[in-house]
């Protein structure tokens, strides 16, 4: 399952931040996400719970935060965006163009914070 290997990296990335200061459990993370990245939070989130019930880490939090989707036209390079998948599919607001645009935001994953003790 994808979602599971994410869980799992989200939680070895905190495990590595919490070695590094000296901390053994972990009480949130907060991840964010691209539009586009694939992420389904609901199936992350479900993973997430999954993997930290009955660990030292037994009712730590995932926050999950999505980024909106950024595109650059070809055209015109106007930057316009939108939230969720679809908007991939729009034309551009300024000239209408429809295919080729760039996405400069949006597919990124990354661990943003952690709470831990
Ligand atoms: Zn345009």
């Amino acid at each position: 399952m994808h979602e599971m290997s994410i869980a799992q990296s989200i939680l070895q990335m905190a495990e590595e931040h919490m070695a590094r200061h000296g901390c053994s459990r972990l009480e949130k993370v907060s991840v964010t996400y691209g539009a586009l990245s694939g992420i389904v939070p609901e199936s992350l989130q479900f993973c997430f719970e999954a993997m930290v019930r009955d660990t030292a880490h037994q009712g730590a939090r995932l926050e999950l935060v999505e980024l909106p989707l950024r595109l650059r036209c070809h055209a015109c390079e106007h930057v316009f965006g939108g939230n969720g998948q679809e908007a991939l599919w729009q034309a551009c607001p300024q000239c209408g163009e429809e295919f080729g645009h760039t996405v400069e935001q949006g597919k990124e994953c990354y661990l943003n914070s952690i709470e831990a003790g």
